[in-house]
C-alpha cells in the first residue's frame, strides 16, 4: 500500500480524518465531498496514493472505472438529478488541489449553479491530424 504521510486523502483512507463513505472496495473508497459543488457531490479515490489519473497502473484505473456506473446511478437516484458530470482534474493548471487522484461525481439539475459547456474551438488546415499524430507518437 503506497501512502503519502502529508496527503489528506491518504489520511481519509486510513481513517485518520473522518469521511462519510458511500462505497468501499479493497482498492478504492468513495465519500462525500465536504465542500460540494452541489449536494450529493461524491469523490472516488484509490486507496493507494497516486497523484494523477495518468499515474495509475492500468488495472487499478480499470477497477476504479468499473465502480463509476454504480456510483453515478446511486448519486443521480438519491438526489433525483437529471444527469451527472464525472470530472478528474489533473495538475494545478486544471484545478487539482488535492494531489491524490480522484474522480468527482456531480449530480446535475437544469437549475443548478454549474455552467457548461466549455468554449469550443476549430482546427484549420490539417492541424487536427497533426495533433493526432503527435499524440499517437507520444503514447508509443
Ligand atoms: P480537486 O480540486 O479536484 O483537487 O478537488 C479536491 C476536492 O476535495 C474538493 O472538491 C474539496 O472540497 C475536497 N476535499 C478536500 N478535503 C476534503 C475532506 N477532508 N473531505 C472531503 N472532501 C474533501
Ligand atoms: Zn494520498
Amino acid at each position: 500500500m503506497s501512502r503519502d504521510p502529508d496527503c489528506v486523502f491518504c489520511k481519509i483512507v486510513a481513517g485518520e480524518i473522518p469521511s462519510t463513505r458511500v462505497l468501499e472496495t479493497d482498492r478504492a473508497i468513495a465519500f462525500m465531498d465536504v465542500n460540494p459543488i452541489v449536494p450529493g457531490h461524491v469523490l472516488l479515490v484509490p486507496r493507494d496514493h497516486h497523484v494523477q489519473l495518468a499515474d495509475l497502473p492500468d488495472e487499478l484505473a480499470a477497477h476504479l472505472g468499473s465502480l463509476l456506473p454504480r456510483l453515478i446511478r446511486g448519486v443521480v437516484a438519491a438526489t433525483e438529478a437529471l444527469g451527472s458530470n464525472v470530472v478528474v482534474n489533473g495538475g494545478r493548471v486544471a484545478g487539482q488541489v488535492v494531489d491524490h487522484c480522484h474522480w468527482h461525481v456531480i449530480p446535475r439539475r437544469s437549475d443548478d449553479v454549474i455552467r457548461w459547456p466549455w468554449p469550443q474551438g476549430v482546427y484549420s488546415g490539417d492541424a487536427m491530424a497533426q495533433w493526432a499524430a503527435e499524440i499517437i507518437a507520444a503514447m508509443a
